[in-house]
């Protein structure tokens, strides 16, 4: 997901792409979650790509887990990781194991989470860890939607911590008037808010559901959030995702945010695709915060006349095609040895 990425971290991830790597892993850390929320796209049954669903894939626990999942780390030797669910802290035990050596690693980290339990206090000291709570609309929709994760809880488990609050727009909240800046208001007040993001529902092909937005609501969400922005400075909305909102990648193959990270399942094998939402997102309506702060970052011309995204590309061919020699190199000098 965005964060403030610097030029240093820009030049380290562009050395990962060169190499054949994806900077960026997601990982859903387990198949567990209480909450049932409706229009949930890691329960759908096309997440997966069909057949096997996420709460019938095999998930591990302990130790077990606290190795594997580390040595997925290590294999990508990522720069960001994003650790999802299911409810990650379902796992909280192994989590305890497992950010202590993201962090020795100096590996940026993110979870994401219902906040349904208490978020461990002395997470709070990861400098690089960002805990990312989301929260679906104003009190009565959320505890309609997430409960046991309710409003009442949420507040109770932040305490102590500096988080981000992450609300995905719907529909219904675009056609309340005022509903959005409601938002902004409850939840700027709050110290232990650091930052509120909001993307917007992302529909699956052949899908119709009620959260889904129409061109004009997000014609609509994206001119509301420029006003509030400035009334509500903790909301993080950089230009360059409001105009990523307007005009998302027409397929995977355009999207930089899929081309850059790999999305794991809870067997720790199983990639999701073609990006975290898995199935078959409808690209042309995204609303996922990171791939809109990218795709418009891949729009710009460096010296007016070469896109970003046409850099990229022929850098992450050169990466694959280096990874491919690196493979043969070390399949050869296994066979001789
Ligand atoms: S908390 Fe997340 S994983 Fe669990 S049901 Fe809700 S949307 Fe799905
Ligand atoms: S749905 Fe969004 S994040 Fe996923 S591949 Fe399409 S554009 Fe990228």
């Amino acid at each position: 997901m965005a964060s403030n990425v610097g030029a240093r971290e820009i030049v380290q991830a562009w050395g990962r792409i060169l190499t054949g790597y994806r900077p960026n892993i997601s990982i859903e850390i387990t198949r567990e979650c209480p909450l049932r929320c409706p229009g949930c796209y890691a329960y759908g049954d096309d997440h997966l790509g069909g057949g096997v669903t996420l709460r019938g894939l095999a998930d591990y626990k302990g130790d077990e887990l606290v190795q594997r999942f580390m040595a997925l780390v290590d294999r990508h030797h990522p720069l960001h990781v994003s650790i999802v669910g299911g409810e990650p802290l379902v796992r909280f035990r192994e989590l305890g194991q497992i950010l202590p050596q993201l962090e020795e690693r100096q590996i940026h980290t993110q979870v994401v989470t219902s906040a349904v339990r208490q978020i461990p206090r002395e997470w709070a000291a990861f400098p690089r860890l960002q805990m990312v709570v989301s929260i679906d609309g104003l009190q009565p929709e959320h505890d309609a939607r997430r409960t046991p994760a309710t409003y009442e809880r949420i507040l109770k488990h932040i305490e102590g911590h500096k988080i981000t609050v992450h609300c995905t727009v719907t529909r219904q909240q675009v056609r309340r008037e005022g509903y959005l800046g409601e938002f902004a208001e409850f939840w700027s007040r709050r110290d232990e808010i650091r930052k509120i993001w909001f993307s917007l529902f992302t529909p699956q092909h052949g899908t119709e559901c009620v959260e889904r937005l129409t061109p004009e609501d997000r014609i609509s969400v994206v001119n509301q959030l420029a006003k509030l922005r400035r009334v509500y400075p903790k909301i993080y909305m950089p230009e360059v995702v409001l105009q990523g909102y307007l005009n998302p990648p027409a397929s995977p193959e355009e999207c930089v945010f899929s081309k850059t990270t790999e999305c794991v399942s809870a067997d720790l094998v199983t990639q999701i695709t073609p990006c975290q939402f898995g199935g078959e997102p409808v690209c042309t309506e995204c609303g996922c915060i990171a791939s809109a702060g990218l795709a418009c970052f891949s729009k710009y011309k460096i010296a007016g006349v070469l896109p970003v995204s046409s850099i990229f590309e022929f850098s992450q061919r050169i990466g694959e095609f280096s990874r491919r020699i690196e493979q043969r190199v070390g399949a050869m000098s296994a066979a001789a040895n």
